[in-house]
């Protein structure tokens, strides 16, 4: 099955599709080719206005007499449902973002597990009851924060629906999700299978549209409680600008420029496979990156040179075609980003040892050959700042706390990885790795139930596991006065 085009002129707000009011039908692009492919529709601000008001009437309609259960049920079906779509989701979002079908159909496949570990957590929602004086009984509870505004980057789209959509209906919020402009489709697909489900209406709303106007409306809108973000460091501090009205909780996924330490006393064969996987995986287009190879001396040669002879093994193709391995980037700003960073990195001295060029001959699409710079030192633009593109840069380092030192010279903190076969040393450096994940002899390890998130500039809160939970609920303290006596505290 190949879906030649794809149009979806409507929004899905309030359970049902709806033509936008102040938005437009927008063509989209499929990077693989360059030309368009799908419509989608956007919404303006007017949208967003429809799409809260339907989220705050579900939040207080039937959806909050649903019980813990009720939700976990849900969510089964939910899940069971997805899992019927798996082929066509992914081929939807191949086409859309560019990343390769195999990919894609690894990814999606996984979703309904996510849906599923959730409809298990829905039931583990608890309070605590507090013993204090005799006579006072305190307990707290914990409630839904309420409307949640998801904002979406285009990079990974349908992880980024379950990593939020999942823990929404564990906890009974309801949610709008604000996909990237660049990537509405296979979003929109999912609209499709909350209709399926029998999920309330309004408790999911699917609108795409521009960031700073779509996206800037959602956050500033005083009839949403919080806001679930994964995108640029950049746009959340904007996003913390915008939600300070009314102090909206906020957790947020931003990028990474993760350390990639090889020990010379690393299985150098996995590690190699490591390095070029994490390198160039997506097109590069992941926050978890390994874009910083650090190496130790004694091996810093042979890395590089092993590392080059993959980078140009690496099939690059058409997202669709199922032997590729690395696809275009989503679209053509990235790309002219990720040629900028070609230029500056020879520019500031590093050596272009393989790549470092568009791919043209692979037609209008999106391509950039996968590029390994040498003699990198970690001071440079190309070694501190969020490439998105398949682009590793090798930093040479001599002993543990040199390494640790580089790994740690970034304002950012997401993952992190090394590869050494000496236990102590393992357990040494993943302690003072300055990030949210640690991968030691393995890199990319993703699992519904492990906590997610970033240090530093990467991120607030965290995202899977039962950690992301906390991001969608209230605690509420009641105390309450058993005894029959209040004593009158002006009497006294
Ligand atoms: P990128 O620059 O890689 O596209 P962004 O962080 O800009 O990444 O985009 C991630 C998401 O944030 C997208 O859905 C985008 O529309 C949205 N966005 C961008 N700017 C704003 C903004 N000012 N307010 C709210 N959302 C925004």
């Amino acid at each position: 099955m190949t879906i030649d085009t794809y149009r979806q002129n409507q929004l899905f707000i309030g359970g049902e599709w709806v033509n936008p009011i102040d938005g437009e039908v927008v063509p989209s692009i499929d990077p693989s080719t360059g030309k368009e492919w799908a419509y989608a529709a956007w919404g303006g601000p007017k949208d967003i206005d429809r799409a809260v008001t339907a989220a705050n009437e579900a939040l207080r309609g039937p959806w909050s007499k649903f019980t813990p259960n009720d939700r976990a049920n849900l969510l089964r079906r939910f899940a069971s449902l997805y899992e019927k779509h798996v082929e066509r989701l992914a081929e939807l979002e191949s086409r859309d973002n560019g990343l390769p079908i195999r990919d894609t159909k690894a990814g999606v496949g996984m979703h309904a597990t996510w849906y599923n570990y959730y409809a298990g957590l829905a039931n583990s929602i608890e309070g605590r009851q507090v013993p204090m004086d005799a006579g006072m009984h305190i307990y707290t509870t914990r409630t839904p924060v309420g409307v949640v505004g998801a904002i979406l980057p285009w990079n990974a789209p349908l992880q980024m629906v379950v990593w939020k959509l999942a823990p929404v209906l564990a906890t009974g919020c309801t949610i709008i999700i604000k996909t990237a402009e660049q990537t509405p489709i296979s979003s929109y697909e999912v609209a499709k299978i909350v209709q399926e489900a029998g999920i309330p209406k309004g408790v999911v709303n699917i609108v795409t549209g521009l960031g700073p106007v779509a996206g800037a409306h959602l956050v500033s809108h005083p009839h949403v409680n919080k806001i679930a973000f994964t995108g640029e460091h950049r746009t959340a501090q904007e996003i913390m600008k915008g939600a300070s009205a009314n102090l909206k909780r906020l957790s947020f996924e931003c990028g990474g420029k993760s350390p990639h330490i090889i020990f010379d006393d690393a299985n150098l064969e996995q590690a190699m496979n490591a390095a070029t996987h994490s390198g160039f995986t997506g097109c590069g287009q992941s926050c978890a990156l390994g874009s910083r190879l650090i190496v130790q001396s004694t091996i810093y040669d042979k890395v590089v040179a092993e590392l080059a002879a993959r980078a140009q093994k690496v099939r690059i193709g058409q997202a669709l075609d199922p032997k590729t391995q690395m696809g275009p980037h989503t679209h053509q700003e990235q790309l002219q980003k990720t040629l900028k960073y070609f230029e500056l990195g020879q520019q500031e001295g590093a050596k272009l040892v393989t790549g470092g060029k568009r791919l043209t001959e692979l037609g209008d699409g999106f391509f950039v050959a996968p590029t390994v710079f040498a003699n990198v030192n970690n001071k440079m633009r190309i070694a501190q700042e969020e490439i998105f593109g398949p682009v590793v840069s090798v930093i040479p380092f001599k002993d543990e706390d040199e390494a640790v030192a580089i790994a740690n010279d970034t304002i950012y903190g997401l993952t992190g990885a090394l590869w050494s076969q000496n236990l102590g040393r393992a357990h040494r450096v993943a302690a003072q790795i300055e990030a949210g994940t640690v991968w030691v002899n393995t890199y990319r390890y993703l699992r519904w139930s492990v906590p997610y998130g970033g240090f530093k500039i990467s991120g607030i809160g965290r995202e899977n596991g039962p950690e992301s939970l906390e991001g969608y609920l209230e605690t509420k303290a009641v105390y309450m006065n058993l005894s029959g006596n209040y004593a009158d505290y002006y009497a006294q």
